[in-house]
């Protein structure tokens, strides 16, 4: 297993991921995404918004993400939505009072102390106050990481909304919250969707846009990021019907990730024993990370909390009437909630490859070889002329821009054949055309696969075909 730095200053060298402001010396927890990070993030939302909208019973919708301030009382987040937190007064340092626990879990199984473990896990599944979290901590001993002390405070709420004012003053009548989650955008728009896309239950709302939480530690590259991109699906069910269309979703999501290359032994399920206040069943679907496991996407039952919840503090009404069997109800939710930009951290640590292999000249050399599924891959086409003369280059630039037209496609010039096909295996490009000395008799091209490094010989006139048949 490569570490997450391998991936991190890949994505830097080759323009996937730059640190947030990083000549004023970066801003913790905030990313850029360059020029291929970019492709990849469109890759992979133009894939969930195709897979999850291009079908009868799915609706999109994109909401403000400054929303009336009640939405947040009626969601629960003004009052709940905070993160046990714990101070070490030497080191200074500021933690997650769960997470603290869950890595001292984490290695306690890495030593084979299961049962130790396992005790320690069972007291954080029935934690119910913050003083839970403490009595945990000094029972079993958790020291700070950095200090190694137990100088540590209480374990204190805090609320992970950014909150800003609207309009000039700045007064407790004008605060909002940057959105933390999609999923109210879609719940405040219920009724406006369904009757205006009239649609009947069963249907969903999906949407992508960006969420903003204050975490306490931000880390792990894009893993825990403060402002990021989620892509949710809200699906409208009758109630009583909810655990039929939770194991539709599950096999649903699941079966996306697979179809854009995931590694089947990559993800795992993980069962939530302790529900938010709003659930009755949930799944995460966990990627293995070089630093182990984490959640990339969680389905959740979210019962009717939502919608009855806005309805009792917008006083509207959100039932649906079924015309047919007359009967009106609140829907139950059924969700899918994926984070994109942790999903594409998923999708360049499932591609990354190095293999040894035998250069020009016969002496072995390691290739790193991003293997996106080329669906994914932000680069799907490259362009080379043998040689920089001979009329190659000519041709090779025409084939170049006509190849634009309906790829991501560069052009490279530079260094020798082997050279440019390295920097593509870098970059997760699938397709290399080589344009030489037989393309001037005959108009054929080579064009190269990344995966298997073979090379077959077509027509110039058939490239656009043969890769939209492989893409
Ligand atoms: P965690 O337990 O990791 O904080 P969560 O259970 O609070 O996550 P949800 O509220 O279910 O996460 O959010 C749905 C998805 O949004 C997650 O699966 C994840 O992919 C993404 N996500 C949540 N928080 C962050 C974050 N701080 N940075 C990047 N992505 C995030």
């Amino acid at each position: 297993m490569f570490k997450l730095d391998t991936i991190i200053s890949l994505a830097k060298r080759r323009g996937f991921v730059f640190q947030s402001s990083e000549i004023y010396g970066g801003l913790n927890g905030c990313w850029d995404l360059g020029p291929l990070g970019v492709e990849l993030l469109l890759n992979i939302k133009d894939a969930w918004w195709k897979s999850m909208t291009y079908r009868d019973d799915i609706e999109g919708v994109d909401a403000s993400i400054l929303m009336h301030p009640r939405t947040w009382d009626a969601s629960g987040h003004t009052k709940q939505f905070s993160d046990p937190m714990i101070d070490n007064k030497t080191s200074k340092s500021r933690h997650r009072a769960d997470n603290l626990i869950e890595d001292h879990i984490e290695k306690l199984i890495k030593k084979n102390k299961n049962d130790e473990a396992k005790i320690i896990q069972d007291k954080l599944d029935n934690v119910k106050e913050n003083s839970d979290y403490y009595n945990i901590i000094i029972e079993h001993n958790i020291k700070d990481p950095i200090s190694g002390t137990m100088d540590w405070t209480e374990v204190r709420n805090f609320n992970l909304m950014f909150k800003t004012y609207v309009g000039p003053l700045e007064d407790s009548s004008s605060i909002v919250y940057l959105r933390p989650e999609s999923a109210q955008g879609i719940f405040v728009n219920f009724k406006n969707i369904l009757e205006t896309a009239r649609q009947k239950v069963p249907f969903g709302i999906a949407q992508i846009g960006k969420a903003f939480r204050n975490e306490i530690n931000t880390k792990n590259f894009l893993f825990r990021t403060r402002e990021f991109e989620q892509m949710e699906m809200q699906y409208f069910v009758k109630p009583g019907t909810e655990k039929e269309w939770f194991d539709y979703w599950r096999d649903e999501r699941w079966n996306w990730y697979l179809s854009l290359g995931m590694k089947p032994e990559k993800l795992r399920w993980k069962k939530h024993e302790k529900l938010a206040h709003y659930a009755n069943m949930a799944y995460d679907i966990e990627f293995e990370f070089p630093f182990g496991f984490g959640e990339i996407e969680g389905i959740h039952s979210r019962t009717d909390f939502d919608l009855k919840s806005h309805q009792e503090f917008s006083g509207k009404k959100m039932e649906y009437v079924d015309t047919v069997n007359n009967e009106r109800y609140v829907p139950y939710v059924v969700e899918t909630s994926g984070g994109v930009s942790r999903g594409l951290m998923a999708f360049l640590c499932n591609a990354y490859d190095e293999e040894t292999v035998s250069d020009e000249k016969g002496s072995s050399e390691t290739r790193v070889v991003m293997r996106f599924n080329s669906k994914l891959a932000p680069t799907t086409v490259a362009i080379f002329p043998l040689v920089n003369k001979d009329g190659m280059p000519e041709r090779a630039h025409n084939i170049y821009k006509d190849l634009q037209k309906n790829f991501k496609a560069q052009y490279d010039v530079s260094g020798a054949i082997g050279r440019r096909y390295r920097r593509q295996d870098e970059i997760g490009t699938p397709f290399c055309i080589t344009i030489d000395g037989e393309t001037l008799n005959d108009d054929t091209v080579t064009i190269r696969e990344r995966d298997s490094m073979q090379q077959i010989r077509i027509s110039a006139s058939q490239i656009k075909q043969y890769i939209m048949d492989k893409v």
